[in-house]
């Protein structure tokens, strides 16, 4: 195979909790498609380097093409929903992801392989069973950083990164999971580097 330059060294593959999305100060937007199943859904594929930085908005000639993804609509709409204000049909949540990250890793993925593979990521994580697998359901419980890390790393072999928000009584919540995947975007891999941030030592998994 021809050898390109590396332009980035790994993928977060980013799934969220809608009922963390919803349930903030600033609240949410069901799609016009109606609401979403109680699952995560895909945020992003992004890719980034090893110093824990990330190229953005890599070609502005390669813009979002409805067309590039006719035949995976459906599932978009089922797997990577968006919450954003003012409801929307999820085109513009996807656009966005693939001009700002999808262009940054061109050279392995054009357009439709680039949202396909996230859907093959999704499936194959599978958070929700990993977690509720160790009994951690989203119930409004609150249950303990290491036993999340702890679910996931069990049931996908590798060790992922939690992201927590507030809900809109300042609780700190399940918001989103990061997991790293190769630079071809079929396997996950140990993250070379974490993002940083604070979650409380009990975190808030709610409902949706
Ligand atoms: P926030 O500031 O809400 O954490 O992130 C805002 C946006 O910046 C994210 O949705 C994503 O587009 C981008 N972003 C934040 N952190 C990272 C990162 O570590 N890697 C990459 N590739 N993008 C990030
Ligand atoms: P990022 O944070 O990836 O740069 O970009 C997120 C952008 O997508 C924001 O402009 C946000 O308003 C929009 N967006 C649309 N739907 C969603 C959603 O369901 N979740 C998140 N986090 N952002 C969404
Ligand atoms: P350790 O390296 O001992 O696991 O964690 C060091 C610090 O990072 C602790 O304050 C811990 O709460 C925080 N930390 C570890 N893993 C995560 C994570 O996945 N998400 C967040 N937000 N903080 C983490």
């Amino acid at each position: 195979v021809l050898c390109v330059s590396q332009d980035f060294n790994f993928f977060y593959f980013v799934q969220q909790w809608p009922g963390s999305y919803c349930d903030t100060q600033k609240s949410c937007c069901y799609p016009t498609t109606g609401k979403p199943e109680a699952d995560f859904g895909i945020h992003g594929l992004w890719p980034n380097y090893n110093d824990g930085s990330y190229p953005s908005n890599c070609d502005s000639s390669n813009s979002f093409q409805q067309s590039a993804i006719s035949d995976l609509r459906s599932s978009l709409q089922k797997e990577w929903p968006t919450l954003a204000c003012p409801s929307g049909n999820g085109i513009q949540f996807w656009s966005h992801e693939w001009e700002k990250h999808g262009t940054c890793s061109e050279s392995v993925l054009q357009q439709h392989d680039y949202f396909e593979a996230a859907l093959t990521l999704k499936q194959k994580s599978n958070l929700l069973q990993a977690l509720n697998s160790a009994g951690i359901e989203a119930n409004g419980g609150s249950y303990s950083l290491s036993s999340i890390k702890g679910a996931i790393k069990e049931a996908t072999g590798y060790t992922p990164y939690i992201e927590c928000n507030q809900d809109s009584s300042g609780n700190s919540q399940l918001y989103q999971v990061y997991q790293c995947v190769d630079t071809s975007a079929s396997n996950f891999i140990e993250c070379p580097v974490f993002p940083s941030g604070k979650c409380g030592s009990q975190i808030q998994f709610p409902s949706f």
